[in-house]
């Protein structure tokens, strides 16, 4: 028999909210089998087989009642990592904060997290808080209301079984489901300092479902966004793409504002912001987030380098241009030391990998290079790697700035569709064009040099 690892009886620090099961059987509900997925059921049978309790948990079920199709299955055990682990030849045990058993289908992975159960006093070690009683570490086994306790909404709180084909709700996450609220379960000052990251899932889940925050929910947001300062960076950068990568991205940047967590988020962005949303800056939050947004409903890949590339972008050339005004840099060297500040002050909130900063700087740099179309310079700029990348961005700067450099932005997007006389043509206007703006620089003579000075 499956053995329950914690006896639901002992003393707790944090007292949790009273849920009450209410079972909702098979035909009460709109949920069937044919809307999981075949790997999903298979781990559920599989672990029903072996004696243990099997739940699809989580998003899962809330997007199959909503008519949705879920991003992906979660499962919930009394199995233990170990147990489970025996059970699937396929299977990995991930995780520090929480263990996690991972069951691998090629390229699709289902989760299966072990019952959580209250955490007990702290010499225990196994369940940990920080000072600000965020929850360090998470390990300890339960029962499924207790489970069902330690999720954050009540909409992610429902339990579908797979031995009856009932669904267990045990905060009223049918109802609000209805009434199409975003609530947290138990007192939501105490469970947003447990995890401020909370506060991030709250927005996520609003924009994306299309659903209200619950007043008490709400209200405490705004004062309590400092927290997600402790989170570490590379949590929050996966945030950051949930948040503004999934589809939404527009949406959820408004409403991350009004409840001041973009701003904890992405400081030297919100230095910029202005009460009339009409900065440079804030434009460029619009089209860019409003473009990607576009393109993963189009199906099209998106590359989060040029979504950081486009966001920063202004703010960088603020910090440029204080370089150029007080310390009398060159616009090329202002540009290159600004990339540089401005991303290693960005990646301590948001650990954008190294990969993806490397290629903001390219598409940067492509906007000091796109002007210098003379000679072989537009033929030689079109081969580089980047370049589709730096004319995208050009294209918006020139939505955004106008006059030059929508210009030069009509000037590659015409370039480029153009033929061989016709480029050549357009580069030669160039030389003849405007020789004040983009003159042709001889590099003087060696032996002109003007002699040394005796
Ligand atoms: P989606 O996968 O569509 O983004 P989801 O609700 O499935 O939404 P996941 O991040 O996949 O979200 O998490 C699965 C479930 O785990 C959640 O539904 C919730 O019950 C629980 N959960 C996730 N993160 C937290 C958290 N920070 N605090 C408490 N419970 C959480
Ligand atoms: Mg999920």
């Amino acid at each position: 028999m499956p053995m329950n690892t914690n006896d639901d009886t002992s003393s707790e620090m944090v007292s949790y909210p009273e849920l009450a099961l209410n079972v909702i059987t098979r035909d009460e509900h709109t949920i069937s089998r044919k809307q999981i997925s075949d790997n999903a059921l298979k781990v559920l049978y599989r672990l029903q087989g072996a004696g243990f309790d099997a739940f699809l948990v989580g998003g899962g079920v809330r997007d199959l009642l909503l008519g949705q199709r879920p991003k992906d299955f979660d499962i919930a055990t009394n199995a233990t990592p170990e147990q489970i682990k025996h059970l699937f030849r396929n299977c990995r045990l991930i995780g520090r904060r929480f263990r996690l058993a991972h069951i691998m289908f090629g390229r699709d992975i289902i989760e299966v997290a072990t019952f959580r159960g209250h955490h007990q006093e702290p010499s225990q070690n196994v369940a940990q808080q920080s000072k600000e009683g965020m929850l360090l570490r998470d390990n300890v086994y339960g029962t499924v209301d207790e489970d069902a306790e330690r999720r954050d909404f009540t909409i992610n709180s429902m339990y579908y079984n797979i031995a009856d084909y009932s669904i267990h709700d045990y905060a009223r996450g049918i109802d609000d489901l209805e009434d199409k609220l975003v609530r947290l379960i138990g007192d939501p000052q105490t469970r947003y300092r447990e995890d401020p990251v909370r506060m991030l899932r709250a927005i996520r889940f609003a924009v994306k479902l299309d659903f209200d925050i619950e007043e008490d929910t709400a209200e405490p947001i705004e004062h309590m966004a400092y927290l997600l300062r402790d989170i570490p960076a590379a949590r929050l950068y996966e945030e950051s793409l949930k948040l503004l990568q999934a589809g939404y991205g527009l949406e959820t940047y408004h409403l991350l504002r009004e409840y001041n967590l973009f701003q904890q988020l992405f400081p030297s962005i919100s230095e910029q912001f202005t009460p009339d949303y009409h900065s440079q800056t804030e434009q460029m939050l619009d089209l860019v987030l409003d473009s990607t947004d576009m393109r993963i409903e189009e199906g099209k890949r998106i590359n989060p380098a040029f979504m950081f590339a486009a966001m920063l972008w202004y703010p960088m050339l603020a910090i440029a241009q204080n370089l150029m005004n007080q310390r009398g840099f060159s616009y090329y060297d202002a540009v290159m030391e600004a990339s540089n500040l401005i991303l290693d002050e960005q990646i301590k909130t948001i650990a954008i990998p190294r990969r993806h900063t490397a290629t903001v700087r390219e598409i940067w740099q492509l906007q000091l290079r796109l002007p210098r179309r003379n000679g072989k310079r537009a033929m030689r700029l079109m081969e580089l790697n980047k370049f589709r990348a730096g004319f995208d961005f050009l294209e918006m700067r020139g939505e955004v700035e106008g006059g030059e450099t929508a210009t030069l932005a009509k000037w590659w997007a015409t370039f480029q569709n153009a033929g061989r006389e016709m480029r050549q043509a357009m580069v030669n206007d160039l030389d003849h064009a405007t020789p004040s703006k983009s003159p042709r620089r001889k590099r003087p003579p060696r032996k002109k040099k003007s002699p040394a000075k005796s």
